[in-house]
């Protein structure tokens, strides 16, 4: 088979229609999701609500609207531009004030607002669109061991367009891997499963009452997925977030220690801190966060963490 074959080969000529599908941010030279260089693909889109969240604008399916009013200058331009009346500009001090009942999340203020305070998340992309930004990068991830990740946001949630898209990277020897949270149906991961090198698998809560408390759905299907996968020899990377106060206390980390020791083919365990620096995007996105003030564990915390685990004989990174 030839490696890295050019797109001249006509996407799905034979294949017709192509799905499409909504994301929010194509990330070049990313290092931080799997071996070496990667373009990593953001779906938009999540069945879970983790109260942590650092990427809000990923939940929802649909395109949303984010305000940044600390780069506004207050030209009015936007409310001009809006079609629903949903933009108003106090005449003396200049402030803006956008009503998002009534926004339709159309972009029309977005494309007059050159001082960007403001910003549409989400489009829908074809698989064109999506394959030559992948494609413009081959040489770096045949000089580096690296490829293409599909994160989000949930890219199962967006099952036919993320399937098109591993067919298209396997069909050019590229790498890939898939981060999910896991929550899906078994027939659903079984179908996506022997297109992906690498699972990058996140592990929040064992026990079932606080997943669902913290996260809005239950772990049931997680665990079980995560098992099957294992079982079925697939490499797999746990990710797990560290939120103090949620989910590091000994019990848990007992429990998730004892349960991932137990999963044949697990690579790793990386664990990682929480930021608060996801504050602001909820305020951006007219959403209240409900963490506000939380602090993130310290470093001799994370230490002490990634020892606990190690006790289970697991190999754990911090980060990563
Ligand atoms: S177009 Fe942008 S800079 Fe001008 S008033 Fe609207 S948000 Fe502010
Ligand atoms: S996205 Fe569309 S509807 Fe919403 S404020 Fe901007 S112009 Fe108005």
């Amino acid at each position: 088979m030839t490696l890295y074959s050019p797109s001249a080969v006509a996407i799905g000529a034979a294949e017709k229609p192509q799905p499409t599908g909504v994301l929010f941010d194509i990330r070049k030279y990313s290092i931080h999701d799997g071996p070496g260089i990667r373009t990593a693909v953001f779906f938009k889109g999540c069945p879970l609500r983790c109260l942590w969240c650092h990427n809000p604008e990923s939940q929802s399916f649909e395109p949303e609207l984010i305000l940044r009013p600390g780069r506004c200058i207050g030209c009015g331009a936007c409310e001009q531009a809006c079609p629903h009346g949903a933009i108003e500009v106090h005449p003396q001090s200049k402030t803006i004030f956008t009503d998002r009942a009534r926004c339709q999340a159309c972009g029309e203020c977005t494309r007059v607002c050159y001082a960007e305070g403001r910003q549409l998340i989400g489009q829908e992309y074809s698989l064109e669109q999506v394959w030559l930004e992948i494609e413009s990068d081959l040489v770096f991830y045949r000089q580096s061991g690296g490829g293409v990740t599909f994160t989000g946001g949930e890219p199962m949630s967006q099952r036919p367009f993320l399937l098109a898209l591993l067919r298209l990277c396997k069909a050019r020897g590229l790498h890939t891997a898939l981060d999910t949270s896991g929550y899906c149906s078994w027939s659903a991961l079984d179908e996506v499963r022997p297109l992906v090198d690498l699972f990058l698998y996140d592990l929040k809560l064992m026990d079932d009452a606080r997943h669902r408390r913290y996260t809005g759905v239950s772990n049931a299907l997680i665990l079980s997925n995560l098992q099957a996968l294992s079982r079925e020899r697939h490499a797999i990377r746990v990710r797990i977030p560290i939120i103090p106060g949620l989910n590091d206390d000994a019990e848990n980390l007992r429990l998730s220690g004892e349960f991932l020791s137990q999963l044949p083919a697990l690579e790793r365990v990386d664990i990682l801190a929480y930021h608060a620096s996801a504050e602001a995007k909820y305020q951006n996105l007219g959403r209240e966060y409900s963490l506000a003030g939380l602090k993130s564990p310290s470093a001799e915390r994370m230490e002490e963490i990634a020892a606990t685990l190690r006790a289970f004989g697991l190999t754990v990174g911090i980060g990563g």
